[in-house]
């Protein structure tokens, strides 16, 4: 088995493909260098590798070998030797698994420095200054990354070598007199070296290695071995990482951007990441090394002037200071882009002047960026419709869907602070200053806002949990601002006005002092900051042409038909503008809630008589017609399925002492009777009592008059060429013969309204089947119903046995211990659940094999159970007004899926 990789002036032995085995970083290196664009030369030790040494603990025979043959190849190229105390060669060695886990693994940088290569670079270099601010670095990561986390060496006195190292910076800095770190001279540097190498003794117990091999290779096991560390294990969990993938090594040629001010450093992005506009978007630093830009150091410069801010307005840009190389890695990015076909993220180091690429790879993006990318590369053809569709994710979606802080309320508040905006949206929360806080906080429901001084891999939980990010330092390129990206988190960084003190649990800004608990309202697309709440609005998606644009590629794609569920006419005209095309689910209970109708409807519940009963239920009638004129209407010329009355009646009747005085007297009862009569339908499992289609057997007038509104409506709107198409749905049908009753009963009125108007109008019956029953006996249903419509939610209530409102009590524990991978009443449980709707279509459908089938429920607006539905053949899912945007993406993706298999 090959190990080792090499890529070097213009050929590699790797490809862009080879992500598997070359992890992200070293198969993009290999691809870069394959299209003559200058990457330094080196070599990537696979992720099989990595496995390998992290089952067994050794090395296999001959790698060593190999891992020399390369280091050769290196030498060869570069005229340097490894080790060599005239002119030494030196390199980094740097980790990169198949999918970029941001700051999660390690880096090594200026591996080979020692004792006796020192004095050969100072020579070579005539630069002492660099060698010692290199070989400080050196110490730094080595001993953080080498000697203390993959030992698993926990420092004495609690703190990490890498802070006590940076402590004795500081304190040179402040001795000196200086700011920055290019501030230091040589002496300077010189002298820290020393005084590293004198901690890392006393704190880690072991001498700094002053031989290469034994950097080299405690390198490469360090980042190996950093696969299986803490933090890469909770990141792989949160963000559903298989185990055995593994991190590719690489082992790279150092170029310096810390030679003096011709050198630099950046990274950038090939367009906005936050915006989607395609403009070349970065940071840069002069004289720096490394993480110098993301690690918040200093501020880091604008590339151009389209990364200007008015903070960064003064600051210098790469394309005026460095108009050359600038247009060099202008001309890199265009490259970039039309190779990769796709957004890229990269890392470039400046050497006295010559341009060096370091990284490639797909940029992360939030949603509007996403869309907005996705729609333009198609326009100009560098993508089709399908890849375009593909690319933007539900989630990305649903993320420009969501609220922004409302101006208006923006205008009068007064700012706290301001930061970089690193995450657009706004959110309202509560102050919180650790990641377990946030995460504590929002488990016991509160809205947060996780508030650092930055942020760190190690706080990635509470950074999920937090509704947003603000930061005390750092860049839009920083730790906080890309995983707040990745996730379209609102988030603020580099906000250098707030003073944070985390064990008073409080911060300062100016002279304000918040505390813990305290709410801040941050507008992240403005990177502004202001206490209190403001209130926030949901974006106005009709002006959003690259959202229009979109949804029509998708529409274009999907076969999936997309309805909604509603009740109300606005909430109609709502889904309509979504794109729904019909209502899946009308439920008719909640038109009786009305005040104006609720006593009414009481009446009827109460009432003793069947004759009673049919007196007060036509008192609902009117108003009911006019219901469904109105969602007919709002919908027309989509179909509207109209469900009968559905919940267990005592839900209507459950009074306090006023309501039912007033009942009574209403009734003419006495209060006896009607306590009486509330305790007869009081029922033990009303899930499983008295509901649904039983209720319209048992009162078969509850049918006859939701009927007759619904006919009356239909027969009104045709007569005045409104163009309608009413299905009316049985609920709860477990038996043939429960339907044929209330179809019955249904057919008979809607003769009635068609000869007592003579109007003729078409309809549809049909049933919603969520009982397993149901799905046992679909062929039985299916010869008398015109369509299915999936009740997913009870479905899934009644297959599992899990009652829907009560299964928060045990759910957690469900998860935790691994019983279920998630909520079914969220994600349809396909094996299962889905196993009996697949039967129910196959059997419903060998009858009647132009039967409607569709589903409402929860599962309608969720992703993973969409592509189940459009897998298994069903003609629509209804879903939430909001979520009908999602669905119709979802379906669209559900659809390539199929056409790939
Ligand atoms: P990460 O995946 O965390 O970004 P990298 O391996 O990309 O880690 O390295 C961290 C930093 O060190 C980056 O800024 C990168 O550009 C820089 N770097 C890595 N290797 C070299 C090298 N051979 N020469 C100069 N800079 C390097
Ligand atoms: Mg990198
Ligand atoms: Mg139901």
């Amino acid at each position: 088995m090959k190990n080792v990789y090499f890529f070097g002036v213009g050929k590699a032995e790797g490809a862009a493909e080879q992500k598997n085995t070359l992890g992200g970083k070293g198969a993009n290196l290999a691809e870069m260098t394959n299209l003559g664009i200058p990457v330094p030369p080196g070599f990537t030790l696979t992720t099989n590798l990595c496995m390998d040494y992290l089952d067994h603990g050794v090395y296999p025979e001959g790698l060593d070998n190999e891992v020399q043959s390369a280091v050769k190849k290196i030498e060869a190229i570069m005229g340097q030797k490894f080790g060599d105390p005239d002119n030494p060669l030196l390199v980094s060695i740097r980790s990169g698994a198949r999918q970029s886990m941001p700051g999660m693994m390690e880096t090594v940088l200026n591996v080979g420095l020692t004792k006796a290569t020192i004095p050969g670079l100072i020579k070579k270099t005539n630069n002492p200054r660099f060698v010692y601010d290199a070989y400080r670095r050196l110490i730094t990561m080595y001993s953080d990354v080498v000697m203390e986390k993959s030992e698993g060496i926990k420092p004495v006195s609690g703190e990490a070598i890498r802070e006590q190292l940076e402590e004795i910076m500081d304190h040179m800095k402040n001795d000196r007199g200086v700011s920055v770190d290019i501030d230091l001279t040589a002496d300077d540097l010189k002298q820290l070296c020393e005084e590293f190498k004198e901690k890392v003794r006393d704190t880690l117990g072991s001498e700094f290695p002053d031989d290469p091999g034994t950097q080299l290779w405690g390198g490469i096991s360090a980042v190996f071995k950093s696969w299986a560390g803490k933090r890469a294990v909770s990141y792989r969990r949160i963000e559903n990482i298989p185990e055995d993938w593994g991190t590719a090594v690489n082992v790279q040629t150092m170029v310096f951007g810390n030679m003096g001010d011709n050198s630099a450093t950046g990274v950038a992005f090939t367009r906005n990441p936050a915006t989607g506009e395609n403009v070349f978007y970065g940071e840069w630093l002069i004289n720096a090394q490394g993480e110098d830009v993301v690690a918040g150091i200093r501020t880091p410069y604008p590339l151009n002037s389209n990364t200007k801010t008015k903070d960064t307005d003064q600051l210098p840009a790469l394309d005026e200071l460095m108009p050359d190389v600038y247009d060099q890695l202008d001309a890199i990015r265009t490259k970039l882009e039309n190779h990769y076909r796709d957004m890229q993220d990269i890392e470039f180091t400046i050497q006295d002047g010559k341009l060096w690429m370091l990284q490639t790879r797909v940029g992360k993006r939030n949603g509007a960026a996403a869309i907005r990318i996705a729609c333009e590369m198609q326009s100009t053809d560098l993508i089709t419709v399908e890849e375009a569709v593909a690319r933007v994710t539900p989630d990305q979606l649903d993320e420009i869907m969501h609220s922004m802080v409302d101006p208006a309320s923006e205008t009068g508040a007064a700012l706290l602070a301001k930061g970089l905006p690193a995450g657009p949206g706004g959110a309202i929360g509560q102050i919180v200053f650790t990641a377990d806080a946030a995460e504590e906080w929002a488990k016991n429901g509160h809205d947060v806002i996780l508030v650092r001084n930055e942020t760190s891999p190690e706080d990635v939980h509470g950074m999920h949990a937090a509704k947003a990010i603000l930061t005390a330092k750092g860049g839009v390129t920083s730790h906080a601002a890309l995983v707040a990206r990745g996730w379209g988190k609102c988030c603020i960084v580099g906000c250098s006005a707030l003073q944070i003190n985390i064990s008073d649990k409080k911060m300062t800004v100016d002279d304000k002092i918040l505390k813990e608990g305290d709410w801040l309202t941050l507008n992240g697309s403005a990177g502004k900051v202001y206490t209190g709440q403001l209130d926030l609005i949901e974006p106005d998606l009709s002006t959003n042409e690259h959202y229009s644009k979109l949804m029509e590629m998708a529409d274009q794609i999907r076969k999936l038909g997309i309805r909604a569920n509603a009740e109300r006419p606005e909430d109609a005209m709502q889904a309509r503008d979504f794109g729904a095309k019909g209502i899946g689910l009308c439920r008719t209970e909640h038109m009786f809630f009305d005040p104006e109708r609720i006593l009414a409807v009481r009446e009827m519940i109460i009432a003793e008589s069947a004759e009673r009963r049919r007196e007060v239920i036509m008192k609902l009638l009117p108003f009911q017609r006019d219901d469904f004129k109105g969602i007919l209407s709002a919908m027309s010329p989509h179909p509207v399925t109209i469900r009968l009355l559905d919940p267990p009646l005592h839900e209507f009747i459950t009074l306090t002492d006023d309501q039912k005085d007033e009942l009574a007297t209403e009734l003419n009862i006495s209060i006896e009777k009607l306590e009486n009569r509330i305790r007869d339908l009081e029922e033990l499992n009303p899930m499983l009592g008295h509901r649904g289609c039983r209720l319209g057997i048992a009162y078969p007038e509850i049918t006859e008059m939701q009927s007759r509104a619904i006919f009356e409506a239909t027969a009104e709107l045709t007569a005045a060429d409104v163009s309608v198409a009413p299905e009316v749905m049985i609920p709860l049908v477990g038996m043939y013969k429960e339907y044929e009753h209330q179809v019955k009963i249904v057919r008979r009125i809607a003769d009635e309204v068609i000869s007592e108007t003579g109007t003729s109008f078409s309809y549809l019956v049909g049933t919603m089947i969520e009982l397993p029953r149901a799905c046992l006996t679909a062929d039985e249903i299916a010869k008398h119903a015109e369509f299915f419509s999936f009740g997913t939610n009870d479905l899934t209530q009644t297959t599992f046995g899990f009652s829907r409102d009560d299964i928060g009590s045990f759910l957690p524990q469900y998860i935790e211990g691994g019983i279920l991978d998630r909520d079914p009443f969220q994600s349809l449980d396909q094996t299962g659940v889905g196993q009996l709707i697949e039967m129910g279509v196959k059997k419903g459908r060998s009858v009647r094999n132009d039967l409607k089938i569709g589903i409402c429920g929860e599962h309608g607006g969720d992703p993973d159970s969409i592509e189940f539905f459009n897998r298994i053949g069903l003609d629509y899912v209804s879903c939430s007004p909001f979520r009908v945007p999602i669905a119709r993406l979802a379906a669209a993706h559900a659809q390539l899926k199929t056409q790939r298999q």
